[in-house]
């Protein structure tokens, strides 16, 4: 049996084991809601799921059927498929082992262009050929010279940025997972007078974990997507990458607290690792 639970601690549930299937999505779904690179996924039978607390905490995202959040923290809920009899647990809010790591990467034909996959798992186009759904794709957004954009996942919430960020790093903290329900955040920081909110910011909501000197996270209260969130004490913008819209023209350059990774997702690739903050941080 493993539980789950969002960043802020107010909805949790558990499943029971072994699990059978576990695989890594890019669709723009996924990045968008999350903010990450890709979602990972536990898939399993719905009749070993259980809400343990907090299953009126969440709310419905208005752009995706079945998708939802803690309405507190933004975390992403389990998404259960009753018609199909299938609960689908987001990895970076499960607990411990899980016995199980990624066994494939789906959508990798609309993955992030900041993201190269390492590894050497099976990587399919769109859905692996046993799924039969509806293949969803996002409208492309005109790139604008010296400029890059991004917004939520019902677009209700856009931003850009100009010029080159500070950095770009693959964040593996436990915070980073929770809040992102994912194997880890990508984020882009961005010196806050080169940052600017083009519409809906008064609709994006942030939580900061209590005992966390900085941590916060911010979200799109309609949809749930990721959303971009300002730090005036440290002068600049935390931007989830996948929020961006437009190729950002950097690349992660790290990863960062690998000490405390996910157990189930091995790093590949030659990026430098730091157990903690990197030096220049
Ligand atoms: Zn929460
Ligand atoms: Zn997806
Ligand atoms: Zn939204």
């Amino acid at each position: 049996m493993t539980k789950g639970a969002c960043l802020c601690g107010a909805v949790h549930y558990e499943i029971d084991g072994p699990f059978q299937t576990m695989l890594n999505c890019h669709c723009s779904l996924c990045r968008k809601f999350h903010g990450s690179a890709f979602a990972t996924a536990v898939i399993a039978p719905l009749s070993g799921f259980r809400w343990l607390a907090g299953e009126q905490a969440i709310r419905a995202s208005c752009a995706s059927r079945h998708r939802s959040f803690c309405a507190t923290c933004g975390s992403a809920a389990p998404l259960l498929a009753p018609e199909r009899q299938l609960a689908l647990l987001h990895a970076g809010n499960l607990e411990g082992d899980l016995g199980i790591e990624p066994q494939l990467h789906q959508f990798v034909g609309s993955k992030a262009p900041w993201y190269t996959i390492t590894d050497s798992l099976p990587q399919f186009e769109e859905w692996p050929p046993e799924i039969q759904a509806p293949v969803v794709s996002r409208p492309a957004v005109e790139p604008r010279e010296g400029v890059t954009q991004g917004s939520c996942l019902c677009g209700d919430v856009a931003f850009e940025y100009d010029g080159t960020p500070i950095r770009m790093m693959n964040c593996h903290c436990s915070r980073c997972r929770r809040g992102r329900s994912a194997a880890h955040a990508t984020n882009v920081f961005v010196a806050l007078d080169r940052f600017r909110w083009v519409r809906g910011d008064a609709q994006v909501a942030s939580y900061k974990v209590p005992e966390a000197r900085f941590f916060t996270v911010a979200f799109c209260t309609r949809c749930g997507g990721a959303a971009p969130r300002l730090s005036p004490e440290r002068g600049f913008a935390v931007v989830p990458a996948g929020t961006l819209d437009t190729d950002p023209g950097v690349r992660p350059s790290a990863h960062i607290f690998v000490a405390s990774k996910a157990s189930w997702f091995p790093i590949t690739g030659d990026l430098p690792r730091f157990a903690e903050s990197p030096p220049q941080a």
